[in-house]
């Protein structure tokens, strides 16, 4: 079975090529739901941002305080390296669990959508890493458009993501996603002919 990783920058359209693959019947594994699910009501993550952190970042109820977090982590990488700590260990695991199981399936390929794949040093866990790569200016307005976020915070989030230039150094093939969807999904179909025989 292929393990194929798909990567890129926020706002790079990982999401929408995650749908498209589904929408043809992939698998496609999403880092990011499996995090929040983590930090979720009864989260395996919970106990130890607690034991990190304390209370402050938590309600009264017991759930996360989410906008606690973001404030605290918001201009402090210490802290928001050891906060993302509490919760990269327990998806990795999960990540490795759901795969081993997935070996059993007897599936050809399954996809992984794991938006810090380079950030977290596991890319040399995946038979091959494609790469969504959008132009900034373009990337801005859709994240503007989806979410509301301003462009100041939009460019922070960036510069603190590996760029486009290393990870495409560090691709075994590159989406390129500045045109329509029809084109994306056109270009994701070329990519799986390139990988599966
Ligand atoms: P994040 O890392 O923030 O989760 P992502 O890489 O998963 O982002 P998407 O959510 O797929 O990116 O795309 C960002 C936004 O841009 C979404 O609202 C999506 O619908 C839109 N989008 C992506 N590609 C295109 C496209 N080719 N045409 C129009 N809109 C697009």
């Amino acid at each position: 079975m292929l393990n194929i990783a798909i990567t890129g920058g926020i706002g790079s359209g990982k999401t929408e090529v995650s749908n498209h693959l589904r929408d043809l019947g992939y698998t496609v594994i999403d880092a990011d739901a499996i995090s929040r699910e983590m930090t979720a009501e009864g989260g395996k993550a919970l106990p130890l941002i607690r034991a990190k952190f304390g209370e402050q970042l938590f309600r009264e109820d017991g759930s996360l305080d989410r906008a606690a977090v973001r404030e605290m982590i918001y201009n402090d990488p210490a802290k928001k390296a050891l906060y993302e700590s509490c919760t990269t260990r327990l998806v990795l695991d999960d990540i490795a669990a759901i795969r081993e199981r997935s070996e059993l399936s007897g599936e050809e390929v399954i996809f992984y959508d794991i938006p810090l794949l380079f950030e977290t040093g596991t890319e040399g866990d995946y038979d091959a890493v494609w790469v969504v790569v959008t132009d900034t200016e373009i990337r801005k307005r859709r994240i503007r458009e989806r979410s509301g976020l301003e462009d100041a915070v939009i460019e922070s989030i960036m510069e603190k993501q590996m760029s486009d230039r290393y990870k495409i150094n560090r691709a075994d093939y590159v989406i390129y996603n500045n045109g329509t969807l029809d084109e994306l999904h056109s270009a994701t179909k070329k990519a799986l002919k390139s990988f599966l025989k």
